[in-house]
């Protein structure tokens, strides 16, 4: 089946990201948009854009009988979901395919398959990716300390339907669990509806190392190495890197075919991350995302090819447009999320952006939908935009970015820049020396 109108379901650089893509492709473009996003520069873009409701997302972003809507008024044939909102909704995946509509991303079953950790890390178990050791399967108040026990303390206790690092509580001791369990469920039920949690070794000094997939549903499937997003704050990534300078050749195209097999004997179909821990040259399988994520430039910049483009191939059933084999890796990346926050409390700090000048020059991309007078909406998450740097090696590419941190200005609103001109003069992180604690210790150690 051919595409010929993508609706874009979502906001802010993804939206223009995909919208950039639909374009290189000859493909007509759909925006929806919020009252609050009317000046949003995907909607100035786009071929066609529909209002699709009041500011809060629930309203107008995640809701789904409005997106509808706006396909069959428009008659766009497909839509790409970005990341967040509907992008990991079974839900949504089902009624479009009710509707005769593409759904740009995997099959519904696929998406509840990973959306339930517990299912998620069995079905990982079957497809022979190396997982953390923990229960195996929900744990309940009265049977968690014989299972810590089995397990070793320090344990994890984690929500079955978790995301954003909530419902997530570390139990050192047995003193601390009954407490642990408490909380990680309440907060679990609070955010998720659902109080189910499961329990993980917790690793004291891993990497988070994802890799990237695309498969084409029919079998075939391919990696496309790995990022290493070590680097957070609260379990919310900050900077990211591609190839992860903890790892070597050997390693990458182990764990990657690892994971492109798996997707294999799945027949996944899209553009999936397999995140990892990785400890003492170990890889732990935590989740599995079953979308684009936001750091995916990083991978385009290394193997050139555009995820997007691949994502809207499978979906029309073109298949992929590379093997394996023909897939090189060449020189590295790293990308910096631009928030509207303060660089160390990081309290948002929504408003208008008086000044906005995008650095540029060779191995550069800004992906923003940010511009002089752009106000910035405080209903929505804060990342205004990312910054992904290129060299051939990782050296260049660190001298590169310090060059162009330089040259950005966003004026009129408080942004994370100066906390990545701080990291890119670190002596840990020119060393790629740094595991998940790292950047939480750095802001302790050097809080003003
Ligand atoms: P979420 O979906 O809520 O983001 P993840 O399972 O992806 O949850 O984990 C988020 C982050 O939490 C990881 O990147 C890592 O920093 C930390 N984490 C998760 N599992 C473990 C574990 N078993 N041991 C130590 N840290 C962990």
């Amino acid at each position: 089946m051919t595409i010929s109108k993508i609706l874009i379901a979502n906001r802010g650089e993804i939206a223009l990201r995909v919208l950039r893509a639909c374009k290189e492709l000859g493909i007509a473009t759909v925006a929806v948009h919020s009252t609050a996003d009317a000046d949003a520069m995907h909607v100035r873009l786009a071929d066609e854009s529909v209002c699709i409701g009041p500011p809060p997302s629930r309203d107008s972003y995640l809701n789904i009988h409005q997106i509808v809507a706006a396909c069959e008024i428009t008659g766009a044939d497909a839509v790409h979901p970005g990341y967040g909102f509907l992008s990991e909704n079974a839900k949504f995946a089902d009624i479009l395919d009710a509707h005769g509509i593409t759904f740009i991303g995997p099959t519904a079953e696929h998406i509840r398959l990973m959306g339930d950790k517990i299912t998620a890390k069995k079905t990982a178990v079957e497809l022979g990716i190396p997982v953390v050791p923990g229960s195996a399967g929900e744990v309940l108040p009265e049977n968690a300390l014989e299972i810590a026990r089995q397990i070793g303390f320090p344990v994890l206790i984690k929500a079955t339907a978790g995301g954003g690092g909530r419902g997530m509580k570390v139990a050192k001791t047995e003193a601390e669990l009954e407490e642990a369990v408490s909380t990680a469920r309440s907060e679990a039920l609070a955010a998720f509806g659902n109080d189910a949690v499961y329990m993980e070794k917790y690793l004291g000094h891993p990497r988070h190392i994802e890799v990237q997939v695309v498969g084409d549903g029919e079998g075939n499937a391919i990696h496309l190495g790995e990022r290493d997003c070590s680097l957070q704050r609260r379990h919310q990534k900050v900077w990211e890197e591609a190839n992860s300078p903890a790892l070597n050749v050997e390693q990458r195209m182990k764990i990657g075919q690892i994971c492109a097999d798996a997707m294999k004997k799945m027949k996944y179909r899209g553009a999936g991350t397999i995140e990892f821990l990785y400890e003492n040259g170990e890889f732990y399988f935590i989740e599995m995302n079953t979308r684009l994520q936001v750091e995916h430039p990083i991978t385009e910049a290394i193997t050139g090819i555009d995820l997007v483009h691949e994502q809207i191939r499978v979906a029309s059933g073109a298949g992929l447009s590379v093997t394996q084999d023909e897939i090189t890796f060449s020189g590295h990346a790293i990308e910096c999320r631009i928030n509207a926050e303060d660089p160390r409390t990081f309290v948002p700090s929504p408003g208008t952006i008086t000044h906005f000048h995008a650095p540029g020059g060779l191995g550069v991309r800004v992906d923003s939908g940010a511009y002089a007078g752009y106000k910035i909406p405080p209903y929505y998450d804060s990342l205004i935009g990312k910054l992904i740097v290129h060299g051939r090696t990782r050296v260049e590419c660190m001298m590169r970015l310090r060059r162009v941190l330089d040259e950005f200005v966003v004026d009129g609103i408080k942004t994370t820049l100066p906390l990545f001109q701080d990291l890119v003069a670190n002596q840990d992180i020119a060393n790629g020396d740094y595991d998940i604690h790292w950047l939480e210790d750095y802001l302790a150690r050097t809080a003003p």
